[in-house]
């Protein structure tokens, strides 16, 4: 093949050869901010960015509960933790208290911990399982550091016991501080309302945006953070909506914030109702409450009568109720825009997933940031390891819903009772059938989170891989009985979470 009809073929995927300086970020919500605030550590030499966003509608105002990796994307932007727990009133989360889920009165933890030993050739749980078989009472869960010490309400940093944990914060907070962090590295920050999303009417890409004030904001390219709405996304560029509400109905939240009336725990506890689910999220100051719940089941009002039921405290809040349609943008990056957290689409909080798609998708784009034009196959490869992250998370949430044991309403009848996505349906059959669990790509969860879940909703596995059957008895014995007490040993020794965030925050 030719030299040239190489290169032409090459130029015909680009869709935009314009060099990329001029980012303009639509919407100043924690996607936002983060975007800006990353984007102007790591970029900010190459780009110019500006940030429009609109003190008059504001933010959500929820998404307070985090994962493990939100502390990478933070040392990437050299954030020092303790000023950023102190400022954003943040507690150490170890993972989700699940209570109601599997059955009534049930209650198991998911945990960021590894449960066991990592070894080789067969996970911990396999050893676990032939334990049960010869007779041992004790539960999966004591076998991880961060589960028991979540469970004793324990944290400590410390290098001989290392803790894979995540954060509780403050969202309007977070968003707050991620703004002064951004304006330092030179964001430039626009207050005003988008009234028109201008397109180049060859290309039919974004050119700019109009405020209601009459200012244009020109871009070469655009980031959507503006929420729900998806403003430029969607209203400007029609990407459309894959609706996942036959998986996850749920479509609605009620949330109020209530003054702290004991020390904060170090998990999120998401304890189910008859049609959903609610929250705790317990910062240094207050806690964060919310009831998630399907309206073809319960009104709105009915909601909040439940959620102020079961609240502790005073209210700091009026309750909002807050309504979504699961499911995702048909593509994350769509011309010259990409989109960012609520409005590149929705998976419930269930797993606290949304801030970290935020993170992930900022990662991605910064790597294959278009600096010299916009090619195709960059936006395909954004787009398809977007939809292999979300496809997973989505499965890893569903599999809550769909295998419990609950029949106590039309709402969990429907949930055990709907066809799954095959790929979550084999998942579940490969563990029950086998007790294995291989991960899909884009899976941010580790085996143990799902060995975890299923686990705790009630899913017992028929085998376990031979591999444990290298043990005798007495081996088997020692093993399971050395973890579980260095464990607690270690567990006994941690100062409570509470003393522990006190103590560092105080030292900054
Ligand atoms: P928003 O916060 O809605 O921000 C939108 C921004 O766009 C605002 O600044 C607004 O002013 C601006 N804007 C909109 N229109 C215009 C306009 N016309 N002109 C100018 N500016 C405009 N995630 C988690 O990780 N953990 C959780 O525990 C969690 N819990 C959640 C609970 C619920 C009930 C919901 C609904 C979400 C939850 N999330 C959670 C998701 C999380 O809240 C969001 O991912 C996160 O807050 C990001 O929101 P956002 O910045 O995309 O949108």
């Amino acid at each position: 093949m030719s030299t040239t009809r190489n290169k032409s073929k090459i130029e015909g995927n680009i869709l935009n050869s314009n060099k990329i300086q001029n980012v303009v970020i639509a919407g100043g919500g924690t996607s936002g901010w983060m975007a800006a605030a990353a984007l102007s550590k790591l970029l900010g030499k190459n780009l110019n960015i500006t940030l429009v966003e609109s003190d008059d509608i504001g933010t959500v105002g929820v998404g307070e509960a985090t994962i493990p990796p939100i502390r990478t994307f933070h040392k990437l932007l050299g954030i020092n933790e303790q000023e950023f727990m102190k400022a954003t009133h943040a507690t150490f989360k170890l993972g989700i208290g699940f209570e109601n889920w599997g059955k009534i009165d049930d209650d198991y933890v998911h945990s960021f911990g590894i449960t066991g030993k990592e070894c080789w050739a067969g996970e911990f749980h396999h050893f676990w399982l032939h334990g049960l078989n010869k007779g041992i009472q004790s539960d999966f869960g004591e076998y991880c550091f961060e589960l028991q010490a979540a469970k004793a309400g324990k944290f400590a940093l410390s290098k001989q016991m290392p803790i894979n944990y995540a954060y509780h914060l403050d969202a309007t907070i977070y968003a707050q501080y991620l703004r002064k962090f951004s304006q330092k590295n030179g964001v430039n920050r626009v207050e005003g309302k988008i009234t028109k999303v201008i397109k180049n009417k060859q290309t039919g890409e974004i050119a700019s945006l109009t405020l209601e004030s009459g200012e244009i904001v020109n871009g070469d390219f655009f980031i959507d953070c503006t929420g729900f709405r998806g403003l430029l996304i969607e209203q400007a560029l029609h990407t459309g909506y894959e609706d996942w509400s036959h998986w996850l109905p749920c479509d609605s939240a009620v949330a109020v914030q209530t003054k702290a009336v004991s020390a904060p725990i170090p998990y999120t506890r998401s304890i189910a109702h008859d049609v959903g689910w609610q929250w705790r999220i317990p910062l240094q100051h207050r806690v964060g409450n919310g009831l998630v719940y399907c309206s073809r089941y319960m009104s709105d009002k009915s909601a909040t009568e439940k959620l102020l039921a079961n609240i502790q405290g005073d209210t700091i809040t009026e309750p909002r109720v807050i309504k979504f349609k699961t499911g995702r943008r048909r593509k994350g990056w769509n011309k010259n825009c990409v989109a960012l957290g609520l409005s590149s689409g929705f998976l419930e909080p269930l797993e606290s997933t949304s801030i970290h798609l935020i993170m992930s998708g900022i990662i991605r784009l910064m790597r294959l940031f278009p600096f010299d034009g916009i090619q195709q196959s960059a936006i395909d490869e954004y787009n398809s390891k977007l939809n292999s992250e979300l496809e997973a998370i989505r499965d890893f949430i569903i599999l809550h819903y769909h295998v419990n044991q609950r029949d106590d309403s039309e709402f969990w009848r429907y949930c055990k009772d709907m066809e799954i996505p095959a790929s979550l349906q084999h998942k579940i059959n490969l563990f029950k059938e086998t007790g294995r669990v291989f991960l899909d790509d884009g899976d941010i969860f580790r085996v143990d989170s799902w060995t975890q879940v299923m686990l705790g909703q009630g899913l017992m596995p028929k085998q376990y891989h031979k591999i444990a059957d290298i043990m005798n008895d007495a081996e088997l014995n020692k093993f399971l009985n050395g973890i579980k007490s260095s464990i607690s040993n270690a567990v006994q020794q941690l100062p409570t979470h509470s003393e522990f965030v006190e103590r560092y925050c105080k030292s900054t």
